[in-house]
């Protein structure tokens, strides 16, 4: 999420608010103080219903997160380190820098967000009816923020891939298969089925004249069936590279081009007549940079024979370096974060490689082609 800024940080984790928080924050705020609390609970002054709206809709939101850090936590105590938790328009989202290794533990991570909100509103109920329902502001609070945590525990329970219910889900259909992408194949395809039951809903629910609560609805099927989409083909990368390293993909055959070489000859003679797509320029045992078919591209044909490599070429200093030991999969999301083509991969100050897209990619195709 893209507009976010910080609150403050709770056991390590970051708690941020994205800018499409304060709409929802504003309309629910908005709607308890001049729709729901005035026709529920008659007779107090305008501005108590204001003040009362805007602090249930606090205590409401500090629910949301309380169900997130209750992921987070599971999620920590199991060695998975937790980035980041952002309040957005529907809710909150932790931002969980790996997968569970086991599907007992994503049972477990997945289930602790619903029964926290079912513990809120537990305990809200029960205070609720300990202190004798009664037409005070306290009370209306306790009755709703109750009442709203069982509702958010049993929408996240809905069994649609990735929210909990599905992840609950992906679990068992893990435990039973023993197989990650398999479960969640089949999670994301009961996820995509109840995102479009939801659009459809909406859809009937604006037929029939509710136009904002059909609008919202549908908005929200809209919202999971991407996540579906997305967090399964993330998922399906990420499981399939978890583990492989830079050097089993890199290329390796690195072919040194001596300074002065001319763009012509480095196409004609090198490009074109080897495998390799890996060429630093080397002066002295000194790699001055790395030259790709792409810098060459850049180059006017007619030019290809007065322009040197070394004036096209990438400087190495200013490449950013992977090592042959790193994990694929953050190097494919930093590549694509950065919009790196290659990269060069750096073993004790030398140049041992490139890691090009192509070649993550075409190890990709390989894996899915064979289904291993
Ligand atoms: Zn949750």
């Amino acid at each position: 999420m893209g507009n976010s800024f910080q609150i403050g940080k709770i056991f390590g984790i970051s708690i941020r608010i994205d800018f499409t928080w304060f709409i929802v924050f504003a309309l629910i705020a908005l709607s308890l103080s001049t729709h729901y609390f005035p026709s529920e609970y008659e007779g107090w002054p305008t501005s108590t219903y204001w003040v009362l709206g805007i602090i249930t809709a606090l205590v409401f939101f500090a629910s949301v997160l309380a169900h997130e850090l209750a992921h987070s936590l599971v999620s920590k105590a199991r060695g998975i380190p937790v980035d980041s938790i952002t309040l957005f328009i529907f809710g909150g989202v932790a931002r969980i820098s790996d997968e569970p290794k086991n599907p007992g533990g994503e049972f477990l991570m997945a289930i602790a967000g619903p029964a926290t909100s079912v513990a809120i509103g537990v305990i809200f109920g029960a205070i609720y009816y300990a202190v004798g329902r009664s037409n005070s502001p306290f009370s209306a609070l306790t009755a709703w923020v109750a009442r709203i945590n069982i509702i958010v525990a049993v929408f996240n329970m809905i069994p649609g891939f990735p929210l909990d219910g599905g992840r609950v889900f992906r679990s068992i259909v893990w435990r039973i298969t023993g197989n990650l992408r398999k479960a969640t194949r089949i999670a994301s395809s009961v996820g995509k089925v109840v995102a479009y039951i939801f659009i459809l809903l909406g859809i009937w629910s604006v037929i029939n004249g509710n136009w904002f609560g059909g609008i919202w609805i549908a908005f929200i099927g809209w919202f999971l069936l991407n996540a579906a989409n997305t967090s399964y083909r993330q998922m399906a990368v990420r499981e399939m590279l978890s583990g492989v390293k830079v050097r089993q993909v890199m290329n390796n055959q690195c072919n040194q081009l001596p300074k002065g070489l001319v763009v012509k000859d480095f196409v004609d003679e090198h490009i074109l007549k080897t495998a390799g797509r890996c060429f630093p320029i080397v002066d002295k045992d000194e790699v001055l940079g790395i030259i790709t078919l792409h810098s060459a591209k850049e180059v006017p044909k007619e030019k290809w024979e007065t322009t040197r490599i070394e004036e096209v070429m990438t400087p190495f200093d200013e490449m950013k370096s992977v090592s042959p030991d790193d994990e694929i999969y953050t190097v494919m999301q930093h590549m694509t974060e950065e919009g790196y083509n290659q990269l060069p991969v750096v073993e004790n100050g030398q140049l041992v490689g490139m890691i090009a897209r192509d070649n993550l990619v075409g190890y990709l195709n390989a894996r899915l082609e064979l289904d291993r």
